[in-house]
């Protein structure tokens, strides 16, 4: 259950904070680009299964790769690209807090 709430507040609620406190002008645009970071997940059409809630994301699917996770941070240094570099790194960060559960370290 904790597992499943950090999982979804770094989703949700993480996107919402950084867009209000970081993206005061365009706070509305900045939250649906931020929350648009979850479409990573299309990569996980490429698995069988589809969703194994005991898979570790990162660095299995494409999308979730370190390489990939590179290429986000490098978009983050770019002020087109900011904020799609943050709301991908926010989607790692929830996924790595998944397989920090899965890999049993706050059991
Ligand atoms: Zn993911």
């Amino acid at each position: 259950m904790l597992r499943f709430l950090l999982h979804y507040g770094i989703h949700f609620i993480v996107p919402l904070g950084i867009a209000y406190f970081f993206f005061k002008e365009h706070r509305l645009k900045a939250v649906l680009i931020l929350l648009a970071g979850i479409i990573l997940d299309i990569d996980h059409v490429l698995a069988t299964p589809i969703f194994d809630t005991m898979r570790c994301s990162v660095n299995f699917h494409p999308l979730h790769s370190y390489w990939a996770i590179g290429v986000y941070i490098v978009m983050t240094g770019y002020k087109k690209t900011r904020i799609w570099g943050i709301a991908f790194l926010i989607h790692m960060l929830a996924d790595i807090v998944d397989c920090l559960f899965i890999e049993g370290n706050f059991d």
